[in-house]
């Protein structure tokens, strides 16, 4: 007779239990788990490998300032406030030539020249 035609009573007697009343899992069948509502075999397997994988971390949070962004000193927020564009509504920086220019149009420095 196969467990899935016990019934939920005769599954429950059938199931070996240990000392503590626990089912003896490890004396199942994946047939006999699933029918009792718990892992099968490959499921159990699965389980345990996803318990021994490391634990992922959140990254690390980086604190002050990034390495190499001339940004992050405000050395350019200076530059832009003391040559009087504040108001102009936003700056910009071309990485690919340096340049630090006002939306205005005016070239307010070149960044390889005020990089700290
Ligand atoms: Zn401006």
């Amino acid at each position: 007779m196969s467990a899935s035609r016990l019934t939920a009573a005769q599954l429950a007697d059938a199931i070996a239990r240990r000392r503590d009343g626990r089912p003896d899992i490890t004396r199942m069948t994946s047939e006999e788990r699933r029918a009792a509502g718990l892992m099968d075999v490959h499921q159990a397997a699965e389980h345990e490998m996803l318990r021994s994988l490391p634990h992922p971390h959140l990254a690390e949070r980086v604190k002050g300032p990034v390495q190499g962004d001339p940004w992050a000193s405000g050395h350019l927020w200076a530059i832009v406030r003391d040559a009087g564009h504040l108001g102009c509504g936003g700056w910009t920086v071309d990485s690919r030539d340096g340049l630090l220019v006002c939306s205005c149009g005016c070239l307010l420095a070149r960044t390889d020249e005020v990089a700290a």
